[in-house]
């Protein structure tokens, strides 16, 4: 093969491989779900076999109903048991990683689409975008920083999003007592701890999810309008 020809073959695989990409990313975009549910949960599996089987059928419920789960992308604790669940059954998952936790926290290797992103505050941005409800299993500090901070984004009018706890085996009762006593002691208004949805059923806690109405009053303004 002569110089000239090698180029031209050479060019014209390199084109042929970007226009099959883009066709590949377009397919991929076009059959992603319609509705995904943002899941944080424990990258712990806890001491009870009820979160366990609450995040397969958490995973599962959402497969059935083609809405696909973003999560953290790890494959250790609840959170790999989640994921495994919707993939089983036919779920997209989409994780999304700081390339920091990789190791520590194994990336499943096996999702619809995995994110490595930089930082934690890019992995929290990112799951809020592609997600139109929030769900919160069992799970440690970082479960119940990543579900505060998306609820107090909804108290501040960031997004329109509903944030819900599966209450699993009582698992959150003192969370919930206490998030009342906020509201008693005038820190917190009825209508915005009432975004705070609970159900220890999964399918239940997506009714209520899908007929939550947000309200419109963001925090501040009626404070700094009295
Ligand atoms: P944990 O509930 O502590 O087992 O953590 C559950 C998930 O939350 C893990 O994937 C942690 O990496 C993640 N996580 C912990 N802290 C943060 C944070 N500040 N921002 C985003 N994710 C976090």
């Amino acid at each position: 093969m002569t110089a000239d020809l090698k180029a031209f073959t050479g060019a014209a695989s390199r084109s042929l491989d970007r226009r099959a990409k883009g066709w590949i990313s377009q397919a991929h975009h076009a059959i992603r779900s319609a509705m995904n549910i943002c899941v944080f949960c424990g990258s712990s599996l806890g001491a009870r076999e009820d979160y366990r089987e609450a995040a397969w059928r958490l995973g599962k419920t959402l497969a059935e109903r083609d809405i696909g789960l973003v999560y953290g992308g790890a494959s250790v604790g609840l959170m790999g048991v989640v994921a495994d669940a919707a993939l089983e059954h036919d779920g997209p998952v989409y994780g999304v990683l700081p390339k920091a936790l990789a190791d520590l926290e194994i990336a499943h290797d096996n999702l619809t689409e995995l994110h490595i992103v930089t930082s934690m505050h890019e992995r929290k941005a990112k799951m809020a975008d592609m997600s139109d409800a929030f769900i919160a299993l069992p799970g440690g500090i970082g479960t119940l920083e990543e579900m505060f901070e998306v609820w107090t984004w909804s108290q501040l009018g960031f997004h329109a999003k509903p944030v819900g706890l599966l209450n699993v085996a009582g698992f959150f009762d003192g969370l919930e007592r206490f998030l009342d006593n906020l509201v008693s002691e005038a820190f917190v208004k009825q209508a915005h701890r009432s975004i705070l949805c609970a159900d220890e059923d999964p399918g239940a806690l997506m009714d209520k999810l899908a007929a939550a109405e947000l309200p419109k009053d963001r925090k501040w303004v009626d404070e700094l309008r009295r």
